[in-house]
């Protein structure tokens, strides 16, 4: 019986460039860089929260409500006190999490999962016209990458019908570096899950609601798409360094030449 040899798996390293092999002779490359680059598709990075589906209506209303519960519960605050501390953490971390963690030692697995703790997380969701489409039909790696966390990621992708569309789920609890939480706008974990991937920040499209989150990516080299669906005017109208400002997913792949 013949064996059918290995496939052989084409190593990259973060520019795109084979690991194992430093290409043609010289003689070669000048033939090679005069032909025109052959056009890759991009790699993307999408938010999930505001980003693929309506957040503002039902969900961050209800993880609101859990949040501050949670902070009556284990810091003993009042609710409106717990309310204020809430929305104080979320303006100066960028993440309520984060601040605390930081400003008052609570346990990040047990708030993320006492803040996601949705009776009927189904109920909530308000999906995006034609989204399980748009994302069929774009060419291209896909990784979701939210400050959620993993577990209600993963419900979403499912309730949504796309998780099969995504070849990696980053959620919060994969961001941190050296052992401390680093959700986004951290430019050194953006930095890190790009060299993670392998990939060139020029080949990478971040697609969020979050304008920080953007402007972190923009400072690497990467393209990026502001989702303005879920976005009051004045927040949006200013961000003029923005590649694309899109309204649905599937608008993407009408401006796929730009990236
Ligand atoms: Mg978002």
């Amino acid at each position: 019986m013949t064996r059918r040899p290995p496939a052989v798996r084409r190593q990259t390293g973060p520019l795109g460039r084979r690991r194992a092999d430093l290409g043609p002779p010289v003689s070669a490359r000048r033939e090679i860089a005069e032909l025109p680059a052959p056009r890759r598709a991009p790699v993307w990075l999408f938010d999930l929260d505001n980003t693929l589906h309506d957040t503002s209506t039902a969900i961050f209303p209800e993880i609101s409500r859990l949040m501050t519960a949670y902070i009556v519960r284990r810091l003993g605050y009042s609710p409106a006190d717990a309310d204020r501390l809430r929305r104080e953490l979320w303006q100066r971390y960028g993440a309520t999490l984060l601040g605390l963690v930081r400003e008052h030692g609570v346990d990040a697995a047990e708030f993320l999962r006492e803040a996601h703790a949705f009776d009927d997380l189904a109920a909530l969701i308000v999906p995006q016209r034609g989204l399980a489409a748009a994302l069929r039909r774009l060419p291209g790696r896909k990784i979701l990458f939210t400050n959620g966390p993993r577990a209600y990621a993963e419900a979403l992708l499912f309730h949504l019908g796309i998780d099969r569309h995504f070849q990696r789920c980053v959620a919060v609890e994969q961001m941190t570096l050296h052992g401390q939480l680093r959700p986004k706008p951290s430019r050194p974990m953006l930095r890190a899950l790009l060299a993670r991937e392998r990939v060139d920040p020029r080949r990478c499209v971040l697609v969020e609601d979050s304008l920080p989150n953007l402007v972190a990516a923009r400072a690497l080299g990467m393209s990026t798409v502001l989702m303005t669906a879920h976005l009051p005017k004045h927040m949006h109208r200013r961000a003029t360094w923005a590649r694309e400002k899109i309204t649905s997913i599937g608008i993407l792949q009408r401006k796929i030449s730009r990236f």
